[in-house]
């Protein structure tokens, strides 16, 4: 079962919106995928051919989530470690950001959101204990923030675009159907990008277009430094232009930054979409659950790729063991 409607059935009626999710209930697997999911080109095991590349986890806050928000079967009462972290690639070519954390206006900017979508924002930004600012963040790994070529949302949300905002002047590369989202919600109104943080992205945003071939599983991909290293690839669903990363980390392992497509690895190893409570995050359930499906299957059959969810700080302790540089 699925609520594709849901975020427009929020936005005219969000107490009606609630008591449908919650009569028709979330808990459901999501079909094994048919047709099966093509995957792409592969790069062999163990493949070393990017000594120029180091791959920092830069981390913002801490906190933790009820896994019962996190996966439809989870008990609410459990939490599970998160964390609002980002990805800094250091190369000769050019040093980018992927996600950045919270605003440090974060208070402020959630004044100008009210009503339903706005209790859950606040839900959403409630608990997180900020460990660094981005711009310390980098120094602390070794990068000026002002050299950046750039930073890159996985997408919108406030707790993945805001502290990429507080650095400021630097162009934020991001598929256009991210910047319609923010456009659209200074015009209409809506929920999924703070006002202010839509005003400065809309001023900044360069368009991200997929203009490689098909990459894993998704029909179409961008190859950031062009050898490779970096391959961005759209997973729409969680907002319109959410987007992935596979980044080669080294030393012979990949991963895979998904975003918030999942909150957790659970819900790809038991293909599962998010508890009723964080649903509301999701802005395309049917598209949300297809992205499941692919990460699913190329788990399966890719098991050495590393799936990293953006608030799982299990995965990131598990990929990196502690913030800081590979290399
Ligand atoms: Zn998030």
């Amino acid at each position: 079962m699925s609520h594709p409607t849901l975020l427009n059935a929020l936005r005219r009626s969000p107490v009606f919106a609630l008591l449908a999710l919650g009569a028709t209930g979330c808990v459901h697997h999501i079909p094994e995928p048919v047709p099966a999911v093509t995957f792409g080109p592969e790069t062999p095991p163990n493949f070393q051919p990017f000594p120029n590349l180091q791959v920092c986890w830069v981390e913002f806050a801490t906190g933790s989530l009820p896994h019962g928000a996190a996966v439809a079967h989870g008990a609410l009462k459990a939490n599970v470690p998160s964390t609002q972290s980002g990805i800094l690639l250091k190369s000769p070519s050019g040093n980018w950001l992927i996600d950045g954390g919270q605003s440090a206006q974060l208070k402020e900017e959630m004044k100008e959101v009210h009503g339903l979508g706005g209790f859950f924002l606040r839900q959403a930004a409630h608990g997180w204990t900020v460990t660094s600012t981005p711009a310390d963040a980098l120094r602390a790994a070794g990068v000026d923030p002002s050299t950046l070529a750039g930073v890159i949302p996985t997408h919108a949300h406030f707790d993945h675009l805001g502290g990429l905002l507080d650095l400021a002047g630097l162009p934020v590369l991001l598929p256009q159907a991210e910047i319609d989202l923010a456009n659209s919600i200074l015009a209409h109104g809506g929920f999924g990008v703070l006002p202010k943080e839509a005003r400065i992205l809309v001023a900044r945003a360069r368009p991200l277009t997929f203009d490689g071939g098909p990459f894993l599983a998704w029909a179409s991909s961008h190859d950031l430094y062009g050898d490779g290293s970096v391959v961005l690839f759209p997973m729409e669903g969680h907002t319109p232009g959410s987007l992935g990363a596979r980044i080669h980390l080294g030393d012979g392992r990949e991963l895979l930054l998904v975003g918030d497509t999942v909150w957790v690895r659970e819900g790809y190893e038991d293909r599962e979409p998010k508890g009723w409570l964080a649903q509301p995050f999701d802005a395309d359930h049917a598209a949300v659950d297809h992205q499941i499906q692919r990460l699913w299957a190329l788990h399966k059959a890719r098991p050495d790729l590393h799936i990293l969810p953006a608030h799982d700080r299990r995965a990131w302790v598990e990929m990196f063991g502690h913030p800081g540089c590979t290399g």
